[in-house]
């Protein structure tokens, strides 16, 4: 076994986290920041490495290599920040060479869905999975796929945008240019879009009607937030039946804010799989959730930095 410490960067549009995680996947540090990407680049990165020189001291331990899994795209191999929506005021940082330069430590970086994979296929529910996809359904819908551990790359080391896959071609546009893809049918924003339609009017003030209070109604049994949610089961099957059929894989981990409410709607999503899948072994895709929670952020970067530079056995 290789003792390892790794510095392991979660970048999201509002918040940076930071920690300290050893070879066994504990996390010995924890911290965090606002991302406040409008500030620039320079300044995010001054910031990050002074919160894990923080962390490291801390810690009481000497720095293995640092991993990062940031909201992309991002280039996994320059290590550079490419247009990333979410960060406004990176755009082309130089993350890797950055961090490296100041840690002298080898530095991997991959999307933040391609990291979360990473780290629910060693520490959480993907482990043992030889064919292994990751969904991440929050703000967005993020997919990463891993074979033997092995992380799947599309040309020059591009992400596949698996949450843009187009489930309904008539539906309204999607900011991706493609017409109802996943991610506007059912991430947290689009359940939010519809459930403001199916309500009366004036039953709830502006901003009120969140997930929580719709998966509380729906708990309750309100008929119109029941609908809301046999939707959001039928629209995650789809896509999820797409994967299926696509990839045949052993198990497909769901994670993400809007998989905290899965009772609500995951039968709903298996049943449609059931049912479109059948000239694949769906049978024997298994659809779980994920396991890691609020650690996969940094348990996936961490793993960012094995996955490129460790043995895989640590
Ligand atoms: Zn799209």
């Amino acid at each position: 076994m290789i003792e390892s410490m790794i510095g392991a960067f979660d970048i999201g549009g509002t918040k940076i986290a930071v920690g300290i995680i050893d070879a066994q996947g504990r996390i010995l540090t924890r911290s965090a920041c606002p991302t406040e990407s409008e500030r620039g680049f320079p300044d995010g990165l001054r910031r990050m490495i002074a919160m894990l020189r923080e962390s490291v001291a801390r810690a009481g331990v000497e720095l293995t290599g640092i991993g990062i899994g940031c909201t992309g795209p991002v280039d996994p191999f320059t290590g550079m920040l490419l247009t990333v929506e979410t960060l406004p005021g990176w755009q082309g940082g130089a993350l890797v060479p950055g961090l490296a330069e100041a840690f002298g430590v080898p530095v991997a970086m991959e999307n933040d869905a391609d990291a979360a994979a990473l780290g629910e296929a060693r520490w959480g529910a993907g482990a043992g999975a030889k064919r292994f996809l990751y969904v991440t359904v929050g703000t967005g819908i993020g997919v990463a796929f891993l074979q033997d551990g092995v992380l799947y790359r599309g040309v020059d080391g591009s992400h596949p945008e698996m949450g843009h896959i187009v489930i309904d071609a008539g539906a309204p546009v999607c900011y991706c240019g493609a017409p109802g893809c996943w991610e506007s049918l059912a991430s947290g924003p689009a359940i939010e879009r519809w459930a403001a339609t199916r309500f009366d009017p004036g039953r709830f003030a502006a901003g009120e009607l969140t997930g929580r209070k719709l998966c509380a109604l729906a708990e309750a049994g309100d008929p119109a937030a029941l609908a809301v949610l046999e939707r959001q089961g039928y629209y995650l099957g789809v896509g999820l039946a797409n994967l299926v059929t696509t990839f045949c894989p052993d198990l497909i981990a769901l994670g993400g804010g809007v998989m905290q409410s899965a009772h609500l709607f995951l039968d709903r999503a298996r049943q449609v799989i059931r049912q479109y899948c059948t000239l694949v072994p769906a049978d024997r895709a298994e659809v779980a959730l994920a396991s890691l929670g609020a650690d996969t952020g940094l348990a996936g970067a961490a793993q960012v930095w094995h996955h490129r530079f460790g043995n895989g056995k640590d």
